[in-house]
């Protein structure tokens, strides 16, 4: 039984004749269903992409034998985080609070992160961080961001070639929404994108609409 992945009725009864009888063409597979290649060509390409069939020419179809949970987890590791990330929004250390707040309203962004006098990434500073310095007493105006983000080496990270899976893992063990990405220097971290769990969510979209 196939998970996942909701095939049409041809698709399921192409499948079922590769199980029994594979590998067999596109030509044979047409005339058991009484169909013209040309009509099963989408449904053929459909059920190749998904993995669900293998194509050999002058062999024909056959069935890979693999599980919609292992089809899945084999798609879910074809995402990348550059092929998701957005542009990464940031502030200087040495901007107030106040400034902060106003660049995330401005950017419509939950977090934002810190770069140093170099352009380096310092640290990053959340919504809650911002919440929870405007109910002290202090004056926003004058107090610098870097005393309150989260710093390096305290910060998650990730690069552009690493799968969004495990991406999407460190945001659920860290409990935070997002992670820059970062391309390493002799001199530190370049910021050069951000992931975010609306990104995340995106791509799991994506995923779906693969399968359609
Ligand atoms: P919020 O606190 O607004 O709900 P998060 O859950 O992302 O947003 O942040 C929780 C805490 O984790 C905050 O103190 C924030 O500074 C910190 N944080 C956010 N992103 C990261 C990150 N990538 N690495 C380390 N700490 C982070």
């Amino acid at each position: 039984m196939v998970n996942n992945i909701e095939l049409n009725k041809r698709q399921s009864e192409i499948l079922k004749i590769v199980k029994a009888d594979g590998p067999i063409t596109g030509e044979q597979i047409a005339d058991r269903l009484n169909l013209t290649r040309a009509t099963l060509r989408p449904d053929l390409a459909i059920l190749t992409m998904a993995g669900f069939l293998d194509a050999r020419p002058r062999v024909g179809y056959f069935y890979t034998g693999k599980s919609g949970t292992q089809l899945l987890t084999e798609n879910l590791k074809k995402l990348h985080v550059k092929e998701y990330q957005s542009m990464p929004v940031a502030v200087q250390d040495h901007v107030s609070v106040y400034d902060a707040i106003c660049h995330m309203f401005l950017e419509d962004v939950g977090t934002l992160f810190v770069l140093d006098q170099k352009g380096l990434l310092a640290g990053v500073v959340s919504r809650k961080d911002l919440l929870r310095a405007s109910i002290g007493q202090q004056d926003l105006t004058s107090l610098p961001i870097n005393v309150i983000m989260t710093r390096m080496p305290n910060v998650t990270y990730c690069e552009p070639e690493d799968l969004l899976v495990t991406v999407a893992s460190k945001l659920i063990s860290k409990q935070i929404d997002s992670l820059p990405v970062v391309k390493k220097t002799e001199a530190g971290y370049e910021v050069s994108g951000r992931i975010t769990k609306t990104n995340i969510t995106k791509a799991f979209v994506s995923l779906s609409k693969d399968e359609e």
